[in-house]
């Protein structure tokens, strides 16, 4: 008997001895900055989604702007100030998105990653800019280029190259995981090409809370029509209002549609003012919360293509 409970006891220290030593192993090996992954920062949720795609396993990644919120105008948090000064790479989408408040830049320079070496990525890089011809925004660039996937696929190429360039060991690793996703955003944009051939094209109009769809509208032969043109202070004032019930009453359109992302009251007021049905939700600024459709970059654009597709179909 006591023999027995002797080496119980032996056995309790024996593994109180092994967790302490596990334990200082973690400490000293396994922290969160010290897991061997690329620490990285994006500014919203497609960027986040694009560069894990390409990322994988090896990267930790931080996104700023909340799913769902708008990442025009944003308020860093301290946390995101700490992630930035300590992430090994940033990623943004640039094309006057992140300018709000010009936020971006002071969150920059805050976390000292305004230097000219800094790792700081634009995804944009290469895409053909679009310009804004709203009154008082004339020849700013228009952001919304992720909403054509040619250019989801130009994202993808610039965060593989900026991952490499922070980590070149796992060069082959990233080109590879580019190739595979590129392959899968190729067949996305045929597939958008495919369904919207199947509307006629005079039937072809979009209409929109905020006119994010430029460049959706070049790649897949829309026309755009908005309540305002960017996210920005002044959304549905009354003029505003007027002028798009004036252009859905002149172009007999069918079907209106709203942004997962904004707030529905003035697209309803325009269905109400014209009889004219809001036929569903697309997503332009921001993914789903994950879990639900509209969670990942190529899971929004499948969701817009068939409700845009639906929605204009007699
Ligand atoms: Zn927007």
């Amino acid at each position: 008997m006591i023999k027995k409970k002797f080496l119980l006891l032996a056995a309790t220290l024996f593994s109180l001895l092994l967790l302490a030593a596990c334990g200082g192993e973690e400490a000293n090996g396994n922290t969160e900055q010290e897991d061997g992954k690329v620490q990285v920062v994006t500014t919203y949720s497609i960027v986040y989604d694009i560069v894990k795609n390409v990322g994988g396993d090896l990267v930790d990644i931080h996104s700023l702007a909340p799913i769902g919120s708008n990442p025009h105008e944003y308020d860093p948090l301290p946390e995101d100030v700490k992630k930035t000064t300590d992430a090994d790479a940033v990623f943004y989408n640039g094309l006057n998105l992140e300018a709000g408040n010009a936020w971006f830049d002071k969150l920059m320079e805050t976390a000292g990653k305004d230097g000219e070496d800094a790792p700081v990525f634009l995804m944009s890089d290469d895409v053909e800019a679009m310009y804004l011809t709203s009154e008082g925004n004339e020849g700013e660039e228009d952001p919304h280029a992720w909403l054509d996937v040619q250019n989801g696929i130009k994202y993808a190429e610039n965060a593989r190259d900026g991952l490499i360039k922070v980590d070149p060991e796992n060069k082959e690793v990233y080109e590879e995981n580019a190739e595979e996703y590129i392959a899968k955003l190729q067949a996305l944009h045929d597939k958008a090409v495919e369904q919207f051939n199947q509307i006629p094209e005079e039937e072809r109009v979009l209409v929109t809370s905020e006119g994010a769809f430029k460049y959706f509208s070049d790649a897949y032969g829309f026309q755009a029509e908005y309540i305002w043109e960017i996210n920005q202070e002044n959304q549905g004032t009354p003029e505003q209002i007027t002028r798009i019930v004036d252009i859905i009453n002149e172009k007999q359109i069918t079907g209106l549609f709203l942004e997962t992302s904004i707030d529905a009251r003035s697209m309803e007021a325009v269905s109400e003012e014209t009889g004219v049905p809001i036929m569903g939700d697309v997503f332009t600024d921001s993914l789903a919360e994950p879990g639900e459709e509209g969670d990942t970059y190529i899971s929004m654009m499948e969701s817009n293509i068939n409700t845009i597709k639906e929605g204009l179909s007699k």
